[in-house]
């Protein structure tokens, strides 16, 4: 049988798209299926000023594909004792900077500027709150004590919980949410929204450790268990509207992921959207697809909503699907989602700027 549903294009609120030969071989798949995408700054060294964006996207708009005409990067800088705030502000005014990330140090990739502490920025939370300039959170503790499966829900409750209890007016998103405890946090939290990214949606830690070891789903936040899947997914398809999609999109080439030590990130700008379009569909909540990929995102960060659709087509057809990309430089990146994306059709779809009301 075949099914079709239309949607607002899509926006990635959450994405890595890296730099130099890595940058332009991955960024198309983004900038093709998404119109906004929140570009995070974990490069060395970080971003963490208008003028490090400002190169940062030229770069990668030199490098987006000819036929991705309606790409729109926003950027969020990094958390760090080096942001001056008279800058933080010049940008969040001119709409170069969107957001600050903070990252627990040593939680993920290029984690190691982070902080040991979400306490010791609390006065740059404040010039946030008071300007409005959102703040993105990596809440994982970094703990050796606390177990891997439960270091964001120890995170929440030891840092973010006091800061948002100490700065109620700080809007904050808890990216690539993980758990049921994270799904309670933001449940809890009005000023809170959370990323939900298309591998916790469709995957469990079984997958990632039953039969054999798969590096290619290895993150940060680790997947975790059914329970928190199951969570995951009721929050997106839920209609509530401070869940978005935010792929967490993060390309590592193979000879980084199956080495003795596999680096954390799932490269799913490729077919994210039809993994999610499939989770939404076993749970029989396709109508709820475009609220959570299209609609909460847009609302969310106050921007203009778009003025084309996509229609997405589960049917069976033979297809000729990649399964990796390679880079300039002759590093194979693996794609996430081959099995959702044999199911799935994309097509985009034009249409008139007074059906959305923009
Ligand atoms: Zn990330």
């Amino acid at each position: 049988m075949t099914i079709s549903i239309e949607i607002p294009q899509p926006d990635d609120w959450h994405v890595h798209l890296r730099d130099g030969d890595m940058l332009a071989a991955v960024v198309g798949y983004t900038a093709r299926r998404f119109r906004y995408a929140l570009v995070m700054p974990n490069l060395v060294p970080a971003i963490t000023s208008t003028a490090a964006v400002a190169t940062y996207r030229e770069r990668i708009m030199a490098a987006v594909p000819v036929d991705a005409a309606d790409f729109r990067p926003l950027f969020a800088i990094y958390c760090s004792r080096v942001i001056d705030l008279d800058d933080l502000r010049r940008g969040a005014a001119d709409g170069s900077i969107a957001a600050v990330k903070y990252y627990p140090a040593g939680a993920t990739t290029n984690s190691a500027a982070g902080g040991s502490s979400m306490f010791d920025f609390m006065s740059l939370f404040e010039v946030m709150a008071d300007s409005e300039i959102r703040l993105l959170v990596h809440a994982e503790s970094t703990d050796p004590a606390i177990d891997i499966f439960d270091r964001e829900a120890h995170f929440l409750s030891e840092q973010l919980a006091p800061v948002c209890a100490a700065l109620p007016e700080l809007s904050v998103t808890v990216e690539h949410v993980s758990t049921s405890d994270g799904v309670d946090f933001v449940a809890a939290h009005p000023r809170c929204a959370a990323t939900i990214t298309p591998h916790h949606l469709a995957r469990d830690r079984s997958h990632l450790l039953a039969n054999g070891m798969r590096p290619d789903l290895y993150c940060k936040p680790v997947i975790n268990s059914t329970t928190d899947r199951a969570a995951l997914l009721a929050a997106a398809t839920s209609g509530a509207k401070g869940y978005m999609l935010g792929t967490d999109s993060a390309p590592h080439p193979t000879t980084a992921k199956y080495g003795p030590v596999a680096k954390a990130g799932v490269f799913n700008a490729a077919y994210g959207l039809e993994v999610v379009a499939e989770a939404f569909y076993q749970a029989g909540r396709l109508d709820q697809l475009g609220q959570f990929a299209s609609t909460n995102g847009v609302a969310c960060w106050g921007v203009e909503p778009p003025s084309s659709t996509i229609t997405l087509t589960r049917e069976t057809i033979d297809r000729e699907l990649a399964t990796s990309l390679t880079t300039t430089k002759g590093d194979e990146v693996v794609l996430f989602g081959t099995e959702e994306a044999a199911l799935w059709t994309i097509q985009t779809t034009p249409v008139t700027a007074a059906t959305f009301g923009c």
